[in-house]
């Protein structure tokens, strides 16, 4: 067990230390000046990719701010001795879904109901109203 402690706390380490890089100023990358002949039309497309390493950014950021949350309160679980053990159910959690994803607090079918269910609930207020409307 101290070999997952090992792995998560190294994880968490990494994933926080990336969230720190990208936190503070934005990420712009250093484009060399050394390229020689560059254009009106050069400029336009490096500001355009620069958009979009922005806004693919801020998606990684949140992704890995989610992660960091999840290692920690998997290392929290492992210290109660919960570790490995579904948070829905109290089942076992597969070693190798453990193994490919230290941080997953649900065993597999717990997982997908939850992901079921969010998908279900998220277009319900779209939905609302427009029930009625099918009936004539
Ligand atoms: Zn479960």
């Amino acid at each position: 067990m101290d070999d997952v402690k090992q792995r998560l706390e190294a994880d968490l380490a990494r994933t926080v230390e990336r969230i720190r890089r990208m936190g503070g100023g934005v990420v712009f990358e250093e484009f060399p000046g050394s390229i020689g002949d560059r254009t009106a039309m050069a400029d336009e497309v490096d500001l355009i990719r620069v958009n979009e390493d922005r806004e693919m950014s801020f998606a990684t950021r949140s992704l890995l701010v989610e992660r960091a949350n999840k290692l920690a309160e998997a290392l929290e679980r492992l210290r109660e001795g919960e570790y490995g053990i579904c948070q829905e159910c109290g089942e076992p959690i597969a070693p190798a879904r453990l193994r490919a994803m230290p941080e997953v607090l649900t065993c597999v079918r717990c997982q997908d109901m939850l992901e079921r269910s969010a998908r279900r609930l998220a277009p319900a207020g779209a939905a609302f109203g427009g029930d009625e409307g099918d009936e004539d």
